[in-house]
């Protein structure tokens, strides 16, 4: 697979997969009925379980000396019938595709999650021997504080998907950046509180000169929850506050006409949004 780069101002951009795994349908379209969605995904994208195919990717930014790594993928700690079960599908090639670039993870200087969920972070840390430890040596990791704050203390529902092997190890040796509300982490890299997935997700937004992109993280999860607004998740911890967060994502992306990153839609999941007849279209760039 060649990997897709893109220039924004000067940021030069690559899209890195870790591959994809495979989830429950109904789960990702939420509470609209299957007769709605069906014909929008496309039956043949649906297997007989009902599981269709999630990317996963995540993007690499870079100026300079700057390299900068949203989201990691679900790594490559899971194995066996734990990873068959949890993550079905074919995932855990970040790492080859970072030495595609060119890069080693000593090279990473920044990690930025826009959440912690297990398909977000799985790359934050590697195994070595009967220990844990960052994947990327130099690097700051990112994290909103609430984000993290609601991974180390899960309830019933959210606990399936925080594993602390994916985050506590930063602490250990100083690399964790814990972030309250809005912050540029990185010149012209802004880390955005985009709540409603989680009540502490964020997104990334990129500006330079005049341009601009946005990583979404999991805000949506199909293009055509961008497109409708209303299209949500059931993943999503506050639903309409998703709905809110989205409506003002859209307008300033439609505005400053925004190449958008969005993390699970078919790799590289890179368009920008037009309107024509009141009808928005995400256009795949
Ligand atoms: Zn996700």
């Amino acid at each position: 697979m060649t990997i897709a780069t893109y220039r924004v101002g000067d940021f030069d951009i690559a899209i890195i997969s870790d591959g994809t795994f495979l989830q429950d349908a109904g789960a990702v379209m939420g509470v609209i009925p299957r007769v709605m969605w069906g014909p929008v995904i496309g039956r043949e994208r649906v297997d007989a379980d009902n599981r269709m195919e999630l990317g996963l990717n995540c993007m690499v930014v870079r100026r300079g000396d700057d390299v900068l790594i949203a989201d990691t993928g679900i790594g490559d700690k899971h194995t066996g019938a734990v990873r068959e079960r949890m993550f079905p599908g074919n995932s855990g090639h970040l790492m080859k595709q970072l030495a595609e670039l060119g890069l080693t993870p000593s090279d990473v200087t920044a990690v930025a999650n826009t959440h912690l969920h297990a398909d977000h972070c799985g790359w934050n840390t590697v195994r070595e021997g009967e220990s844990l430890a960052p994947a990327f040596p130099r690097a700051r990791y990112f994290i909103a504080a609430g984000e993290y704050e609601a991974a180390c203390h899960p309830n019933e529902r959210t606990k399936g998907t925080y594993f602390p092997e994916n985050f506590q190890p930063l602490e250990a040796t100083g690399q964790l950046e814990l972030v309250d509300g809005e912050r540029e982490i990185m010149p012209g890299v802004t880390f955005l509180p985009t709540p409603g997935h989680t009540a502490d997700h964020a997104s990334l937004v990129l500006a330079s000169n005049g341009e601009t992109a946005i990583y979404t993280g999991d805000l949506v999860h199909h293009a055509v929850q961008i497109e409708r607004p209303a299209w949500i998740p059931a993943f999503d911890v506050l639903p309409l506050v998703t709905l809110e967060t989205k409506k003002r994502l859209i307008e300033r992306a439609s505005r400053e006409r925004a190449l958008l990153i969005c993390t699970h839609t078919d790799y590289p999941g890179v368009g920008r949004l037009s309107e024509t007849d009141g009808r928005r279209t995400f256009t795949p760039v």
